[in-house]
């Protein structure tokens, strides 16, 4: 990666504070996320994340480039 001034983790989140939202997953309180300058709510405790879907579609290829895919294992997650 380039030079950045922020801390991202494994799956390229700069995780923030807590929110009060809880994980739809896991029950766990998510986080305030940025990933590519986008908004996003993330679980420190399963990793999932909670994506707007203006920021969807250019974050799941954001992830599929990091993660390299072997197969079609990154699922789209519904926000119902
Ligand atoms: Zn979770």
């Amino acid at each position: 990666m380039a030079e950045t001034q922020v801390q991202v983790n494994e799956d390229g989140v700069q995780v923030a504070a807590e929110t009060t939202y809880v994980c739809p997953g896991c029950q766990a309180q998510l986080s305030d996320g940025i990933i590519q300058n986008r908004s996003v709510r993330y679980c420190t405790q399963c990793r999932g994340m909670l994506v707007s879907m203006n920021s969807f579609l250019p974050l799941i290829e954001f992830l599929r480039a990091l993660h390299r895919p072997t197969g079609s294992n990154l699922q789209p997650r519904d926000s119902a």
